[in-house]
């Protein structure tokens, strides 16, 4: 599939409106065994104190600003051969939804791309909406345990953001969208905290028989730059040991994949 004059022009009409920092044409560390051109959108509403995109997440203006959709159209159709997903990351791309349709459409019905999103599903009705329309081929999520410590928010708005989340994960399931499901591991967890939230999430994955489980630390400075220092030194960098506890945690309630990864590439 090529993309031709007149639908260019006709793209070129649409006048989509995306903010985000920018893209990579080929990547190989933003999906586990997947090739993708990746781009990152602006704005979040969450607030993870670990997050090292915040400058993204809090659309500041040293980052973040309209993207050029031509040019990312053209750039987006060059790595096409080379790529296995458009993958969309931010911040939270969701926050954009409308827009973020209309070029996931020019993206899968004219340039012929297979679309990835990564959300923090937690805008239920949007991810509904689009997964609905038929153009999401595959999904990333994380896995926040305890919710309510690194949501960044009240417990109260917490709570409802991980009801928010657990009807994701259910969506997901009975759509069966392939799912690459991030577990961010942080230091001193509390294991019994850790396995009610976790049985809770994989419930909602019991019938879903195509997800595969990322356990990953979380990283501190100076291999990120963490929106809250302090928070992240008493927090991040757990050791090996901790995820390996959480891969055996996993496989012990029947998830039959589990990638664990040390570092922030895939290699
Ligand atoms: S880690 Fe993700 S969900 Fe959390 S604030 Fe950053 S971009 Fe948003």
């Amino acid at each position: 599939m090529s993309i031709t004059t007149e639908e260019l022009s006709e793209i070129k009409q649409k006048n989509i409106y995306l903010i985000g920092s920018g893209w990579k044409p080929v990547s190989m560390i933003d999906v586990y065994n997947s090739v993708t051109f990746t781009l990152w959108l602006c704005g979040c509403n969450l607030k993870c104190p670990f997050c090292h995109n915040w400058m993204l997440a809090i659309n500041h203006p040293s980052t973040c600003h309209y993207l050029d959709i031509n040019k990312l159209i053209e750039e987006l159709e060059s790595a096409r051969i080379l790529i296995d997903y458009l993958h969309v990351t931010g911040g939270e791309p969701l926050t954009q939804h409308r827009e973020l349709e209309k070029m996931l459409t020019i993206a899968k019905n004219n340039i012929g791309v297979n679309i990835s999103i990564n959300t923090n599903f937690t805008l239920h009705k949007p991810l509904k909406h689009l997964i609905n329309t038929g153009i999401v081929d595959h999904l990333a999520t994380d896995l926040k345990i305890p919710y309510d410590l690194l949501y960044g928010h009240s417990k109260e708005v917490a709570d409802a953001l991980w009801k928010l989340f657990l009807k994701s994960l259910t969506l997901v399931s009975e759509y069966s969208v392939p799912l690459e499901l991030r577990i961010p591991i942080m230091k001193n967890i509390d294991i019994k905290v850790f396995r009610k939230h976790l049985a809770e999430a994989l419930d909602k994955l019991d019938k879903h028989s195509n997800y595969y489980v990322i356990v990953q630390p979380l990283l501190g400075p100076p291999i990120t730059n963490p929106r809250n220092p302090e928070w992240c030194k008493k927090y991040c960098d757990p050791d090996k040991h901790t995820l390996y506890i959480v891969k055996n945690e996993l496989e012990n309630m029947g998830v039959q994949k589990v990638i664990v990864r040390e570092t922030l590439s895939f290699g």
